[in-house]
């Protein structure tokens, strides 16, 4: 598969603090690639790179054929970003917040099929900022979607939500790869990686130290002789959870 985005050598320091030491990766056309990383290694300095939004020490960044520092502007046609809470409109509600970035994009979009999309549906009359923050986080993916991007950059897309709104929100992100689209995800959530990514960058003090399938990367680490302390189960507490609760969204 092609790469739809190049990334080679690329560094960003902040002051004297080198926060991105010249890193290197590309992402296929249609995986769904994830960046994982302790807090504090890089990962929203990089995809805030990737997404014109963050300018760069150094490195170049080539994005479905564009060159970073020679169009950015089209490399923003074509991507779909969460934007993190801050930044939408307080007196309209989510229909007419669509219907703007719509407008915006000059898209055609049907509002209600898109907060269905993300089981918002009866919330399109409410303010964003009375949303609940699952809520919140689930308009904020709707949004990146409304260009029909043909790259969506999530970052951290599942934190803090329940069991069962995560679980969907999987279904949903895998839902875009199947519509053709690559998805670029960060998280600190293993289960999910391994469970999305068909690819995986390991990053650490602004360096990758380890870019792989999820798979192969368990392989590895098992031929090292590693085993588990624990013993693991059929199934876990998260499951037990899931079991009692149901699997259907919580709130609206
Ligand atoms: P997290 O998992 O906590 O979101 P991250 O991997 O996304 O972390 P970044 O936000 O990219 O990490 O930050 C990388 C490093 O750069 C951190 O040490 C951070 O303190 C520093 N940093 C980020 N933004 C700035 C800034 N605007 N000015 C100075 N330092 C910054």
């Amino acid at each position: 598969m092609a790469a739809i985005i190049q990334v080679k050598d690329l560094v960003k320091k902040y002051g004297d603090f080198e926060a991105v030491k010249g890193i290197s990766f590309e992402v296929k056309e249609g995986e769904i690639f994830g960046i994982l990383g302790p807090n504090g290694a890089g990962k929203t300095t990089t995809l805030e790179i990737i997404e014109t939004l963050r300018d760069k020490t150094s490195g170049k960044v080539i994005v479905d054929g564009i060159d970073l520092d020679k169009d950015p502007q089209a490399i923003k046609n074509i991507i779909g970003v969460q934007l993190q809470a801050a930044g939408y409109y307080p007196n309209l509600n989510l229909k007419q917040i669509i219907d703007l970035f719509s407008g915006l994009y000059n898209r055609d979009v049907d509002a209600m099929a898109l907060l269905d999309t993300v089981n918002l549906r009866d919330k399109a009359k409410n303010k964003f900022k009375d949303l609940s923050g699952g809520q919140k986080q689930r308009f904020s993916i709707a949004t990146t979607l409304i260009n029909e991007p043909k790259i969506i950059f999530l970052d951290e897309p599942t934190t803090g939500l329940d069991p069962q709104a995560r679980r969907n929100l999987w279904e949903l992100i895998l839902q875009l790869r199947t519509n053709g689209a690559t998805v670029v995800l960060t998280t600190h959530y293993m289960d999910e990686a391994e469970v999305l990514c068909d690819r995986v960058a390991i990053v650490d003090s602004g360096t990758i130290i380890a870019i792989n399938t999820p798979d192969e990367l368990i392989d590895n680490l098992i031929a090292t002789g590693f085993k588990r302390d624990k013993e693991v189960k059929a199934a876990n507490l998260e499951d037990v959870f899931l079991n009692m609760t149901g699997k259907e969204w919580r709130e609206g």
